[in-house]
């Protein structure tokens, strides 16, 4: 891509409504840009941004065995009265009324679609175990959005259903999607604790949310900090085998790591002294075995091997599209703008011409261009008419993480730079080897999507 065809709107003042380094960066990067409050429009960078995360998102979705599908945003009230949520839902729940008077909503989350989806469709044990998910937008009407797309009202969230046969089926879900969920923020760059939430009215203790941490969280935790040194890494899982996901799950979950909904001064004591942290954390999902509640209230029943009729046993989980996002940001950042995770990054490298017009420097970046292009990745040309520190600042800016620049008194000696964003690191190569050192940077981070 051509940044001079690109729409990048970069902003040189600081945006003064945001009060959060990632909001800022956001903004100032070009990103999105607000049309109401908690509502973006998703500009190109932002837009491309959120593709990725996305797709990763399906890439471990459907590696752990689960299918994707699409439910509308606009539902009827119907099936929410007859689970009781209508009324229980509250002032977050946006209703909107159709020309012939009939009760809508825009979808907060899908419980009583999906069970609706199961019971018209399934009624033999045959069928399950069944997973589904989509990816989708959600309205909640967040009495205080803030902090750009970390709190909208309008968001992109992935919210998975699982419907099993028993309780010890659906822990095998619950499990399978704490593992999916360990590898789909790692890939994104991110560490992402799995914390043991509220599970609300339905209680139990089979919710956990996941939290990054930051300064800017919203949530208050409490963990010990051997949790932050556990990595899923890139080991091999099998997620048909019950006792690997369950082994996960310990790994992961036994050592004390909680929000403040669950936290207990008493079990925290018992974390060694140097070992016990406090911290606030951004929320980037949750894991939820609820058991037969939207089941029983909406009937969703199989029948089993021996020809009884059971409710079929359920749970919800969710991560936070958008929010991931900002998350990523307060996570990745420094004074001068982003640092994007190779997982997630907009485009794989800028490309500075010092000289634009220079006949040499000009064919050298486009041959650059063009040789990335042709290995599949996808860089960022600025080819501007503008001064170099001009271009230098607009890449630090929107985080690229690798930068090439190319200019007349390199290309005398055959070489260009390469330079890391994170590290601040260049080194002189010849164009040909800077190509090659990317493809081989980005082998282990290419995604697919569906
Ligand atoms: P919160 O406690 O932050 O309000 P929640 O627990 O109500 O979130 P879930 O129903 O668990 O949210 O939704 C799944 C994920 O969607 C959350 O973990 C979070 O990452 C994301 N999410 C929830 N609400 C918002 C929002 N208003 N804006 C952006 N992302 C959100
Ligand atoms: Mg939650």
């Amino acid at each position: 891509m051509r940044l001079s065809r690109y729409f990048l709107p970069v902003l040189k003042e600081t945006p003064s409504e945001a009060q959060i380094v990632s909001h800022r960066l956001m903004l100032r990067a070009g990103m999105i840009k607000q049309s109401s409050a908690g509502i973006y429009s998703w500009l190109p960078l932002g837009f491309k941004v959120l593709r990725k995360i996305e797709n990763i998102v399906h890439e471990e979705q459907v590696r752990a065995g689960h299918i994707p599908m699409q439910m509308p945003t606009l539902q009827s009230a119907d099936l929410w009265k007859e689970s009781g949520r209508y009324d229980a839902y509250g002032e977050e729940m946006l209703r909107i009324t159709d020309r012939h008077d009939r009760d809508m909503l825009y979808t907060p989350t899908a419980e009583e679609l999906i069970t609706d989806i199961f019971r018209s469709n399934v009624s033999s044990y045959k069928d399950l175990p069944l997973t589904m998910y989509q990816i989708q937008w959600k309205f909640r009407d967040e009495i205080r959005p803030r902090f750009g797309v970390m709190r909208g009202r309008e968001f992109y969230m992935k919210d998975g259903y699982n419907f099993d046969l028993s309780k010890e089926d659906a822990l095998h879900a619950y499990n399978r999607h704490l593992v999916s969920y360990l590898r789909t923020y790692e890939r994104m760059g991110l560490q992402a604790i799995p914390m043991r939430a509220d599970g609300g009215p339905i209680g139990g203790d089979y919710t956990h949310e996941f939290l990054v941490l930051a300064e800017t969280g919203e949530s208050e935790v409490f963990y010990d900090s051997a949790v932050t040194d556990l990595s899923f890494g890139d080991r091999e899982i099998d997620y048909d085998n019950v006792e690997q996901c369950q082994g996960v799950l310990e790994e992961f979950t036994t050592k004390y790591a909680r929000t403040d909904e669950t936290h207990d001064d008493a079990l925290f004591g018992e974390v060694p002294e140097e070992r016990r942290r406090t911290a606030r954390g951004i929320e980037v999902g949750q894991i939820f075995y609820f058991g037969t509640k939207y089941s029983d209230a909406l009937g969703a029943q199989v029948q089993t091997a021996e020809g009884e009729k059971v409710s079929v046993h359920m749970g919800s989980h969710g991560i936070g599209v958008s929010r991931l996002l900002g998350a990523i940001i307060e996570a990745s950042h420094d004074d001068n703008g982003i640092i994007w995770p190779e997982g997630v990054t907009p485009f794989h490298a800028g490309i500075v011409n010092l000289k634009q017009g220079d006949a040499e420097a000009d064919a050298a970046c486009e041959a650059l261009e063009k040789a990335l292009e042709a290995a599949g990745l996808e860089p960022l040309y600025d080819d501007r008419k503008e001064r170099a520190g001009g271009k230098f600042a607009t890449m630090d800016l929107i985080g690229l993480p690798w930068r090439i620049t190319v200019g007349p008194r390199g290309l005398k000696n055959g070489v260009v730079e390469l330079t890391s964003r994170r590290s601040g690191e260049s080194e002189e190569l010849a164009p040909e080897a800077a190509v090659a050192k990317l493809i081989e940077i980005y082998a282990d981070h290419r995604v697919t999507g569906l």
